[in-house]
């Protein structure tokens, strides 16, 4: 074996220089493998239900805010300021606060209304609402229950979803 007629100094060098190449190579792959600066990141939340009275809610919330989240209504279109928000960042719950989409999963339908192509996992649960004379999806925060808006299925690619969110239900976190 050619190893055998190395000395144990010469054969450290070896080894030395080996890890070092080694080290070299793996930085680099790493340095390719790093997602781009922009992507924002939310880690997996755990969820606890929070339940308030009505009255709690209505100190917590704006009396609009209370429409919309506890009473099902629906802003005016294009009345919220979110349909031009454009910054990275997330969207999480104006009632509980908890995260609910990311700025790479906005979008603009132009409906006149924040629209999403995705959720973070979990942030919502869905009904059948026959409010109107076609039922529709609508959903709710995974965490205190309050209404953000409804899906439909003529969102854009890859999912075809169209997360239809009222601006006053959401709260902007820039990142
Ligand atoms: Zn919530």
């Amino acid at each position: 074996m050619d190893g055998d007629e190395l000395d144990t100094g010469r054969r450290g060098a070896l080894a030395a220089l080996l890890g070092s190449a080694v080290a070299g190579l793996t930085n680099r792959v790493s340095a390719q493998t790093t997602k781009p600066a922009t992507k924002i990141e939310v880690p997996p939340q755990k969820i606890e239900k929070l339940s308030l009275s009505d009255e709690e809610w209505k100190k917590r919330l704006t009396p609009e805010q209370y429409q919309i989240l506890r009473k099902e209504g629906t802003e005016r279109a294009g009345s919220s300021p979110l349909n031009d928000e454009k910054r990275p960042g997330v969207f999480h719950c104006a009632g509980c606060d908890l995260a609910l989409f990311t700025s790479d999963m906005k979008y603009d339908s132009g409906t006149g209304w924040p629209s999403f192509f995705t959720t973070l996992p979990g942030a919502f649960g869905t009904k059948t609402d026959f409010r109107l004379i076609y039922p529709r999806t609508e959903y709710h925060c995974a965490r205190c229950g309050g209404h953000h808006g409804h899906v439909f299925n003529d969102g854009p690619k890859p999912t075809g979803q169209r997360w239809c969110n009222n601006g006053l239900a959401l709260k902007f976190k820039p990142a």
